[in-house]
Formats: C-alpha cells, structure tokens, sequence
C-alpha cells in the first residue's frame, strides 16, 4: 500500500552546529554522511527545493505544510538567507503553511526576533533540564556547558512571545533520570514556564538498549504523577497527551506511541531527501541504495521506493498480516497493541529482525499507558467528570 503523502518536512539549512552534543545522532552516531556535504544549503538548491515543494503540493493536493527549519544549528544559515528562505517560502507554497525553527537559542538576538515575527515562524528550543543536567549532555566543543546561554534565550523568546505574539512552541528535551521527573517537571515549571514540553526517550533500540529502563520508567512515571496532579495549571506535554488520546481513541499525532506514521521527510543541505533521520542512529546514509534521490533530479515521492520510509510511512493496520510484517511476535499478544501500536519505529530494530520486534522501551509504554489510563478512570469515577477528548 502507498503511504499517504508526506505533509512534513526537515529541511535541514545548516549541517553543521555551535554545540556538540554527546548524543546527537547526526554527529555522534552511525552516519557521518553530514561530512560530505554542504555546510548550508546553496542557492540553486534552495531554488529546486522550492520547485520540487510546489510540484509537491500540486500532485498530492494536500492544503497544508508543515516545514520545520532544522540542521546542525539552522541559525548559522545566516539572518540574512534565513530571512530570505523564509519570506519565499511563504510566498511562493500556496498552503496553510507551518513554519517552525529548532535551534539550541544561542544565537539568538533582537534582530533574529524580528525575522521569526515577520515570517510567523514558531521556535522551539532544546534544553535538558536544570543546569547539571542539560550542562552533562549539551556543550561546546571545549566541553563547556551551554546551559547559561540557552537560558538567556528561552528568557529572550518567552518575554517576546508574552509581549510581542512571537510564536513559541515550548521546549524539547532528552530524558535523562539523573534527577527524578517530580525533579524535572518542577524546574520546567517554575524555571521556565513554557507554552507545551516534551521529553524525548533517548535513542535507543535492541543492538544498543538504555543502560537502565527501570530507572527511566521510574522517571516517567513520576513526572506523569506530578504533571497530572498538577491539573489544571499542568504545562502541556505531548508524550503523555498523545498516550491520552490514544485511550480516549482520538488519533494520536506522536510518534511514540499509538502508531502515527513517521512518515516526516528530511531534505539534507546537497538537496538528497530522505526518511526520518532518526534511522540514522543504526543505518549509515550510505548504506542504503535507493536512498540517493534529490530534489532538482526527482519528485519528492519517490522517496515511496525507499526501504527505510516504506517501514517509518506505512499505515498502521490492525490485522495479524502487518503486525507479522511490522511488529513483533510480543506485540501480537499484547493486551494493548490497539493503543501502543509497537511504539516508535526506530526503537524496534534489531540486526536480526530488522524493525519486526517490540519496541526496546516495551516495559515503559505499558507501564505509563496504565499509570495514566488508571488516571484517566479515576477522576471520571471520582469527579464524575468526563476527560474531553479535545482537551489533548
Ligand atoms: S507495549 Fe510492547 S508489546 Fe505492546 S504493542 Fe507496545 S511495544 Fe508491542
């Protein structure tokens, strides 16, 4: 079956960064493809990009892009370029276009404000958690800590967003259970206040399993307990939403759970396009053939061939055929594969099966998808109150 097309996309603007992360999966993992290319992307690839994005559009019909400015660190694109890359793309994809930038904030500046304002681009940060955290993780090449620089700038966008309507998305981190998530969600409250959060499990998969899950689920858990008992002045929180909405049986747009299709599509500084990067952490660029198209020479749906994308895209399907074809034999008796769906795909790989496993963080899903569903049960026996599922 075709996946549905892609209406995401990563373009990456700048391969490399201002920081070197020790688990950034694009320096520090398997592919080390960034090497090769451009360190931002070049004129006449911004041009095919913007050629094949149109084409894009027109063949799939779809009325809405999702376009997240990405890298290394998209802000050593330059203000300039960036500004420029910007205002074509809102003038000439004729969309409900979402513009969104990634960035670690270091660069960030009054006059980086203004171009978000003029372009409507919603920014989000990376920060890890209180400084010992974040400062353990995200440093300089010298191994300095960036946590003080990174503060200035959520400090900078919070005040604009407040005073200005500059676009905020929130903040994203990287779960790290050196401190407990009662810990870490007491410091995203009172230290930084964001619009909405996620805490991303750190990548991982059956070759390279986290060093100690017991611990993490310990650290999700507790962070669940907090955000929820926190009601109703909780920060928004996208990994225990979309568990959320997965039990009211609304779709879940995470990847992480409920079985939404990772069918994001990254588009590299040379203009090669890709599947979910994240792959990336097993499978070196190059070690895939039919991961060599690019903008200017094919369509964008080509990547439809790809092996990798063809596994991330598919549509989930609840019948023994996909889960024998997509899962693992666990997840064909597992009480809550209709809600789980096997996790995020990049967390299922094995040398020997390929993705056809349970997801390495199995225990972690079924454990916070019955901590929060116990939740759920509770306030509607207690409260007599039901959970609207458009509150998530
Ligand atoms: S909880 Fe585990 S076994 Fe069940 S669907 Fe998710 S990954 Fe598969």
């Amino acid at each position: 079956m075709e996946p549905v097309p892609s209406n995401t996309f990563v373009i990456k603007i700048a391969e490399h960064c201002n920081l070197d992360c020790d688990y950034c999966y694009m320096y520090n993992g398997a592919d080390l493809s960034f090497k090769s290319r451009p360190r931002v992307l070049g004129p006449n690839t911004e041009q095919a990009l913007l050629s094949a994005l149109q084409e894009h559009l027109k063949d799939t019909r779809l009325d809405r892009l999702n376009i997240f400015l990405h890298g290394g660190e998209p802000l050593l694109f330059g203000k300039k370029r960036f500004s420029k890359l910007a205002k074509t793309l809102r003038k000439q994809l004729y969309c409900d276009l979402h513009l969104s930038v990634q960035t670690n904030g270091l660069l960030i500046d009054s006059e980086w404000i203004d171009i978000f304002l003029q372009n409507k681009i919603s920014v989000c940060l990376s920060c890890d958690g209180p400084q010992h955290i974040h400062d353990a993780h995200r440093h300089f090449t010298n191994g300095a800590g960036s946590y003080e620089q990174t503060l200035e700038a959520i400090q900078c966008v919070t005040k604009e967003a407040t005073y200005q309507g500059l676009k905020y998305s929130g903040i994203i981190s990287v779960a790290n259970a050196s401190i407990s998530g009662d810990e870490y969600y007491s410091w995203i409250k009172e230290v930084i206040h964001p619009p909405r959060f996620d805490v991303l499990l750190p990548d991982a998969d059956w070759e390279s399993p986290y060093q100690n899950p017991n611990i993490l689920i310990d650290y999700y858990l507790s962070m669940f307990e907090s955000w929820w008992s926190d009601r109703p002045d909780e920060i928004r929180m996208t990994f225990f939403e979309s568990i959320i909405s997965t039990i009211l049986d609304t779709p879940s747009h995470a990847e992480n759970f409920g079985g939404f299709s990772a069918s994001t599509i990254i588009i590299e500084t040379d203009g090669s396009i890709h599947p979910h990067d994240v792959f990336r952490i097993r499978v070196p660029l190059s070690a895939d053939p039919t991961d060599n198209i690019f903008v200017g020479e094919n369509k964008i749906s080509d990547i439809n061939n790809n092996h990798l994308y063809k596994i991330a895209a598919e549509r989930f399907e609840l019948d023994d055929a996909f889960i024998q074809r997509r899962l693992g034999v666990k997840c064909m008796d597992c009480k809550i594969i209709n809600k789980c769906r096997g996790g995020f795909v990049a967390h299922r790989y094995s040398r020997q099966n390929e993705y056809r496993n349970e997801s390495v963080y199995c225990d972690l899903l079924y454990s916070l998808y019955h901590t929060i569903k116990h939740a759920l049960d509770l306030h509607r026996s207690n409260d007599h109150l039901p959970i609207e599922a458009t509150q998530y």
